[in-house]
């Protein structure tokens, strides 16, 4: 699979199709995002500090989001919405490291260490621009995630939802190591245990033989892609 691909996405505002970081630049001067600010700014409401996020898979970069998040939004909803896009398979525990702490579930569960904190804060209270934020779910088999706050702007939020989807990667190519057609699964036994990717078509899934992992899995947009079994839908919740 390929790991490393510069994978492009669309600017939710006004469509034009961009890398990550060509993304990260262009949200701050998008005319379509100021239009959707100004007019989110006539409406009634209170202000409040909007954080934008870039959100990546920590090792490869090839999956990522453009977030927009309320400042009185909790870290609880932020694992929501990753969970919901990205990574929920069986209800894993999951973590963010900002400073000396650790802001886990185990925290509630009365099973952390001492460093540890509950993650119902707000994160006007934690986020500054620049910060960067490792984030794991599942302490198993984890999928590490960066978390960078690249900017932030005081004013209304654009919707009603805590987090606003600002952009994401397009599913980066992947091909069927059988016959080089666009693959729809994937073999986790392949993937792990020999130097083939485990990308499959439809036609070499049904015909392929391995099944110590399960059958081959669904190929989706996520980076928690051939982990515990996850089969997405890898679709934001709101
Ligand atoms: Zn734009
Ligand atoms: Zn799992
Ligand atoms: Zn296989
Ligand atoms: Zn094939």
């Amino acid at each position: 699979m390929a790991r490393r691909q510069q994978t492009r996405g669309k600017c939710v505002y006004c469509g034009r199709e961009m890398t990550r970081g060509g993304l990260a630049r262009h949200l701050s001067t998008c005319a379509g995002r100021q239009a959707a600010v100004e007019a989110a700014d006539q409406k009634p409401g209170k202000e409040q500090t909007m954080y934008h996020l870039q959100v990546q898979d920590a090792w490869g970069g090839t999956y990522w989001l453009h977030l927009e998040m309320q400042g009185t939004a909790t870290l609880e909803e932020l694992d929501h919405y990753l969970r919901a896009i990205w990574l929920e398979c069986c209800g894993h525990l999951s973590s963010f490291s900002i400073g000396p702490y650790r802001y886990t579930q185990l925290f509630d569960d009365g099973l952390g260490m001492d460093d540890d904190r509950a993650m119902n804060v707000q994160v006007r209270r934690l986020f500054r621009p620049g910060m960067a934020i490792p984030y794991e779910y599942d302490f198993g088999t984890t999928s590490e995630l960066m978390i960078q706050v690249v900017d932030k702007r005081e004013g209304r939020p654009t919707t009603p939802h805590p987090i606003a989807l600002m952009a994401r990667n397009d599913p980066p190519e992947i091909v069927c190591m059988e016959c080089g057609q666009p693959a729809a699964y994937l073999c986790v036994e392949c993937m792990y245990e020999t130097d083939e990717s485990g990308a499959l078509c439809e036609t070499h899934a049904g015909e392929h033989p391995h099944d110590n992992y399960g059958e081959p899995m669904p190929v989706v947009n996520s980076p928690r892609i051939g982990m515990c079994g996850y089969e997405g839908p890898a679709e934001p919740p709101y």
